[in-house]
C-alpha cells in the first residue's frame, strides 16, 4: 500500500494552497504516495484555476481528497498577500486535524505548506512556528522536534540553529554534542538510513592542532571518543569545506553540522528548491518546504511548488520505512 501524506496548506493567504494543490496533483508524487489535503474546500477551490499548466493534463478538484472537517473555516474571507488573525486561525486548524489523523494513523506522515508567523501571532497562537506548534499539539516541550535537512540525498543535522555565531560557538560542549551523536544516530535508524556520521569542524581545517581555535581538541574529539564507546557511528571532525562534498558523494549518512548557516549553505548551495526540512523525534514525520508565505506573488499563480513536490515526496520515501 502506498504512504498516506497529509498535506497542509500553510497560510491560505501566501502561496500555501497553490503549491499544496500543485503537488497532491503531481504525477511524480500519485506515483508514490496517497495525498491528503489539509486545508477548507473553499480556499482549494479558489486557488485551482491558478495551478493549470503546473499539474497533470485533465486533472480536476474531485481528483483531490479533502478532509471535510475543515470546511467551516472556507467561510472566512482571507484576502491573499495580508496578515490576518483569521489565516492564522485557518493555518492552526489545519495543523490540529493533520496532527489527529496521524496520530489515528489514518495518514501516515506530515507534509507542510508555509504558515506566517505574524498572522498566527495575531491569531494568538503561542508558538513562533511550525516546529513548536506540531510538539505541543503532542503534549511535547516545543523545543521537543529534531530538524534534518535533505538536499537530493545530502543529510545535515543541527546542532545550534537560531541563536548568534558567538554563542553558538559558546555552546559547543562535549556533554551536548554526545547527548547530540545519540539524538541524531537514532533519528536516522529510524528513518532506516545507514552508514556513519560526520561532524563538521568548527575551525578552519579543524583548528590544526589548536593553531587557530581548540573546540575540535577540547570539546568535539572527546565527544566523538564517548559516542564511538557506546557504539555511535560518527566520525570527525572533518573540515568543513569537503565534509559536505564527501557526504554527497556517498561516504557520510549524513553531516553533523554545528551552527545554522554551515549546513544551510551547503544544502541550499546544492539545490535550493530541493531542500527539504524533516522534523524527526515526534511521534510522527514531518517534512516541510524551507520557504516562506511570499505575500508578493500569492494568487497570481507564479509560485514554484517544486519544494512542496519535493518535501511531499521525501515524507512519502521516509514513512515507507518499516519501523
Ligand atoms: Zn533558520
Amino acid at each position: 500500500m502506498k504512504p498516506r501524506i497529509g498535506i497542509t496548506v500553510g497560510d491560505p493567504a501566501g502561496i500555501g494552497p497553490e503549491i499544496a494543490v500543485c503537488a497532491a496533483l503531481s504525477p511524480e508524487v500519485r506515483a508514490v504516495c496517497d495525498p491528503v489535503l489539509f486545508g477548507p474546500r473553499a480556499l482549494l477551490e479558489r486557488v485551482f484555476p491558478l495551478v493549470k499548466g503546473r499539474v497533470a493534463p485533465g486533472s480536476a478538484l474531485g481528483d483531490l481528497r479533502l478532509r471535510p472537517d475543515l470546511d467551516g473555516w472556507g467561510k472566512l474571507a482571507v484576502p491573499f498577500g495580508a496578515v490576518s488573525a483569521d489565516s492564522g486561525r485557518i493555518s492552526y486548524a489545519c495543523l490540529q486535524s493533520a496532527v489527529t489523523a496521524v496520530l489515528a494513523h489514518e495518514i501516515d506522515a506530515i507534509a507542510t505548506a508555509p504558515i506566517n508567523k505574524e498572522s498566527l501571532k495575531a491569531a494568538g497562537v503561542s508558538q513562533v512556528g511550525h516546529t513548536e506548534i506540531l510538539a505541543s499539539l503532542v503534549g511535547l516541550p516545543e523545543n521537543a522536534g529534531l530538524t534534518m535537512f535533505d538536499t537530493l540525498g545530502l543529510r545535515v543535522f543541527f546542532f545550534t540553529r537560531h541563536v548568534s555565531l558567538k554563542k553558538a560557538v559558546s555552546l559547543i560542549k562535549r556533554d551536548e554534542l554526545l547527548a547530540f551523536f545519540r539524538r541524531c544516530s537514532r533519528a536516522l535508524g529510524l528513518l532506516g538510513v545507514r552508514g556513519s556520521m560526520a561532524v563538521a569542524g568548527l575551525n578552519p581545517h579543524c583548528g590544526e592542532h589548536g593553531l587557530f581555535g581548540g573546540e575540535e581538541g577540547r570539546e568535539i574529539e572527546p565527544a566523538v571518543a564517548l559516542a564511538r564507546a557506546e557504539g555511535i557511528d560518527v566520525e570527525g571532525p572533518v573540515g568543513a569545506d569537503s565534509v559536505f562534498h564527501l557526504a554527497k558523494e556517498g561516504r557520510f549518512a549524513a553531516v553533523l553540522s554545528l551552527y545554522h548557516d554551515q549546513g544551510h549553505i551547503a544544502c541550499k548551495t546544492l539545490d535550493f528548491l530541493r531542500t527539504v526540512s524533516l522534523t524527526l523525534d515526534l511521534p510522527f514525520l514531518r517534512c516541510s518546504v524551507d520557504h516562506g508565505t511570499a505575500f508578493d506573488i500569492a494568487g497570481t499563480g507564479a509560485a514554484d511548488p517544486t519544494s512542496m513536490v519535493q518535501a511531499v515526496l521525501a515524507a512519502a520515501r521516509y514513512s515507507s520505512v518499516p519501523r
